[in-house]
């Protein structure tokens, strides 16, 4: 990563927790469980997982998670994982964080969702980072299943849950299926931010808009309206309604959404006008840190260092987080622009 980049400050809003553990944590949690390990060591486990990245289908991409959920279903498990990620974040210069997790997914293994959520949120609070922590719910699940996710959300409101999300295969299982538990979430004033227009097409994040999501889990179908006599507006809808969208570069390339990071929409998405962010989506499933996607769309798009700092000022002012926490990350985009050895 080059100097320019590491110190960036960076706002991180879009990593899911289960896969974004350490390789070392997840071998250890595996063998703390007894569970069987595909790996003879962190080292392979982590080529494992570089097998599987290269999938090139968000349904195969989506298949590690079920080992890194059997391994993380304790309390002590679920707090070490949060507070490494938050810590890793911060390593990388992050200085405003939200991690996101389906709690829901732990009650196979014996862990409830109450005893998730605490631990998560406990872990988090351990780390320095000025962080919050997304429930999702997996929108392949009955709508039942969604709404129980909801309540548990909006119970942990106002210590440390900050938003909701839709999260899992996307193409099928449209948000419209989850309107009563997404009305619940907002009328009740938690933030709503969904996965849409990932691997379906772009209408899905005009609908998610529509439900109520302020920001979007990737969009980038949107792009493909960008010029379209017939579905133009979609992106002038979008861009009217002030939603932000969290992109994930490389994640995309590894569900097969896009075909490399130089064909990536962002920049034309970010031309378009609409808030865009930078976001890991998954460190472990994919390989990678946040640094390391600036550094990768420096490289391989159009887009120019001073694109990426604003993209973080973007991404603080569309956070989740109280106003002091999003202050603060400001403030640090600030001083980092008047300095001077910034050249953004
Ligand atoms: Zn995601």
């Amino acid at each position: 990563m080059n100097d320019a980049i590491r110190a960036l400050p960076k706002v991180l809003l879009h990593e899911h927790l289960d896969g974004s553990l350490r390789e070392a944590t997840l071998f250890d949690l595996l063998h703390a469980r007894g569970l069987p390990c595909p790996a003879p060591d962190p080292e392979a486990l982590g080529r494992w997982f570089d097998a599987r990245t290269h999938a090139g289908s968000l349904v195969d991409y989506l298949r590690g998670f079920d080992l890194t959920v059997a391994a993380m279903a304790t309390p002590a498990a679920q707090q070490r994982v949060a507070f490494e990620a938050a810590e890793d974040a911060r390593a990388e210069g992050c200085v405003l964080a939200e991690f996101r997790i389906a709690p829901l997914l732990f009650e196979a293994h014996g862990l409830s969702g109450e005893a998730s959520v605490e631990a998560l949120l406990a872990g988090l609070r351990r780390s320095r980072l000025a962080c919050g922590l997304i429930v999702c719910a997996m929108r392949h699940l009955p709508p039942a299943q969604t709404m129980r996710a909801a309540r548990l959300a909006l119970a942990y409101k106002d210590h440390g849950v900050v938003g909701f999300d839709l999260a899992g295969a996307e193409r099928g299982h449209p948000p419209a299926e989850h309107v009563a538990a997404l009305n619940l979430v907002r009328d009740a004033g938690l933030a709503l931010t969904l996965h849409a227009g990932e691997a379906d097409d772009a209408e899905r994040v005009i609908e998610a808009i529509r439900l109520g999501a302020s920001r979007i889990g990737h969009g980038i179908r949107l792009a493909d309206v960008i010029g379209d006599p017939q579905r133009g507006h979609l992106i002038d809808q979008a861009r009217m309604s002030g939603a932000h969208f969290e992109v994930c570069p490389t994640s995309n390339v590894h569900t097969g959404a896009t075909a490399s990071i130089a064909a990536h929409p962002i920049t034309a998405l970010w031309r378009a006008g609409l808030s865009v962010g930078i976001n890991t989506d998954n460190r472990l499933m994919s390989r990678i840190t946040l640094g390391g996607e600036c550094a990768a769309l420096l490289v391989h798009t159009p887009l120019a260092l001073h694109d990426l700092t604003r993209m973080q000022r973007q991404a603080a002012l569309h956070s989740f987080l109280g106003p002091e926490a999003k202050a603060a990350a400001l403030a640090a985009l600030d001083r980092h622009a008047a300095a001077p050895s910034s050249s953004t």
